[in-house]
């Protein structure tokens, strides 16, 4: 008797749809499959973030009479042996909706007793669907049918004592570096949530887009990996709304919560889109594809500050600001001409919360071939931006060092005023000449 509870991407106890109904049915035995599959495809630092939120999960579990039960494996022998070990009748894990994340259910509930739990999102892929049936295709009307069916989410709270299955053989979780930026564990990741719902989020419409500010929650790592829940920032968010006490700054934040969900549908139902244009219209798109451009714009050398900025922000922390990763994929697709696919690939190696769905969603929309996609000819200016959403150049020169010396009226381009600074590359591309390039070769695919 009892159930194992199988955690992937919930890595929380508070609002864990899953864990309240695995102790319907106690005791549990929580436990984290180490995959290999998934282990050999992680970045190292995602892994170090991993590892040290298990830690924590495995602190908060012992805190409540639990533990955390770690083993290497696939997961079909690894759940299998379990069974067998604790005597449990059943296996139950939220549901996850990558491709592989679906293979693997479909592997596991194949040949052992596996219960999915929906407690990932607001709506689940096959509950949000047009009158005729069909996928949404279009963030907005999926956003308008998310906000009529959502008015509320409602969150479980955490246990307070979890009787569990003791006794069972645990492996040890692997070391794990801290990371300074990103502390791990769900406290930490609640109260971020909690300063910034606080303290920003008021301003959140506003300040979102401004590199040089802290603008944003800086939750998506947390969010990626389930140790803050997204139905978490869902309650918060209509809770404020409902109350009147939310102005556009949390209306605004709530979108950019269900563009999240947004694209996890899309990868649910359009999982293709791993590899191939959403807009297949675009397949025949030249690229040009030199690598030599590839290197300087993953080494944040291009030349152009606010596109190295980014890039050596993501290269140092792992993260990088919303409008920086749409400044610099639209830089490397748009003005080098560089397959979107390079990039994604490269935003993933990187990035702590780099998430299939996500990324791919971002990337699809900044190269034209996506969802919602901006229309092909509306090609960033990355100095207009640049000089709108960093006006002083302070992000620049955080990231940049070479040109913190800079004043705010040249930093932004400063070949245009003839100034060139030593060991600071010249642009590797002509703004206008490759705009005129990328709009010729975006319309010779139509
Ligand atoms: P906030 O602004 O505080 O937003 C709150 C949460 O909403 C985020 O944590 C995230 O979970 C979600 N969110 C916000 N904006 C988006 C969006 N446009 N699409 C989907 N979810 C969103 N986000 C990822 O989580 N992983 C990725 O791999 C990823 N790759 C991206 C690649 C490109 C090219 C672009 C343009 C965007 C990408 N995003 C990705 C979306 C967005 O940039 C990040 O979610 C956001 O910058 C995270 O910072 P934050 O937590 O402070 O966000």
């Amino acid at each position: 008797m009892g159930t194992i509870w199988w955690i992937r991407r919930d890595l929380r106890l508070h609002d864990n749809k899953t864990l309240h109904q695995a102790l319907e049915d106690p005791p549990i035995l929580p436990v984290f499959i180490l995959d290999p599959i998934l282990i050999s495809s992680t970045p190292e630092r995602k892994l170090h973030f991993l590892f040290q939120n298990l830690r924590q999960l495995q602190a908060d579990l012992r805190a409540r009479g639990s533990d955390l039960i770690i083993r290497q494996g696939k997961p079909v022998e690894m759940l299998q042996s379990l069974m067998e070990e604790s005597g449990a009748n059943q296996i139950i894990a939220e549901e996850d909706y990558t491709p592989y994340a679906r293979l693997r259910s479909v592997l596991v509930g194949g040949c052992l007793p596996l219960k999915l739990v929906q407690g990932q999102l607001g709506l689940h892929p096959l509950a949000a669907l047009k009158s005729n049936g069909e996928p949404y295709r279009v963030y907005t009307p999926f956003k308008k049918n998310w906000l009529a069916v959502k008015s509320k989410v409602a969150l479980h709270p955490p246990p307070i004592k979890i009787p569990t299955v003791m006794g069972a053989v645990s492996d040890e979780i692997p070391f794990g570096k801290d990371n300074p930026l990103f502390p791990a564990g769900e406290n930490a990741a609640r109260d971020r949530l909690e300063v910034f719902l606080s303290e920003s989020v008021e301003d959140y419409h506003q300040t979102r887009d401004r590199m040089d500010q802290e603008g944003t929650s800086k939750l998506s790592p947390y969010i990626h990996f389930g140790v803050l829940g997204l139905r978490t920032g869902y309650h918060y968010a209509l809770e404020s709304l409902q109350s009147g006490s939310g102005g556009d700054g949390i209306k605004t934040w709530l979108e950019e919560l269900i563009w999240r969900e947004f694209y996890i549908h899309i990868l649910f139902h359009y999982p293709e889109v791993r590899t191939q244009n959403f807009r297949t219209r675009y397949d025949t798109l030249h690229w040009r594809n030199h690598q030599d451009e590839f290197e300087a714009w993953k080494a944040g050398q291009t030349g152009y500050p606010i596109v190295d900025a980014g890039m050596r922000q993501l290269h140092e922390t792992g993260w990088m600001h919303n409008r920086a990763r749409m400044i610099t994929a639209s830089f490397l697709v748009k003005h080098l001409l560089i397959d979107w696919r390079w990039g994604e690939r490269w935003f993933r190696e990187c990035l702590l919360d780099g998430d299939l769905a996500a990324n791919n969603g971002g990337w699809q929309w900044v190269a034209g071939t996506g969802t919602d996609a901006a229309p092909y000819f509306r090609i960033f200016n990355p100095l207009l931006q640049s000089r709108k959403f960093d006006p002083e150049g302070s992000y620049i020169r955080r990231w940049v060092p070479e040109l913190k010396e800079l004043d705010r009226s040249i930093i932004h381009a400063p070949w245009e005023k003839g100034v060139h600074v030593e060991g600071y590359p010249e642009p590797i591309v002509d703004h206008k000449l490759a705009r005129e390039r990328a709009l010729i070769a975006y319309q010779t695919t139509l």
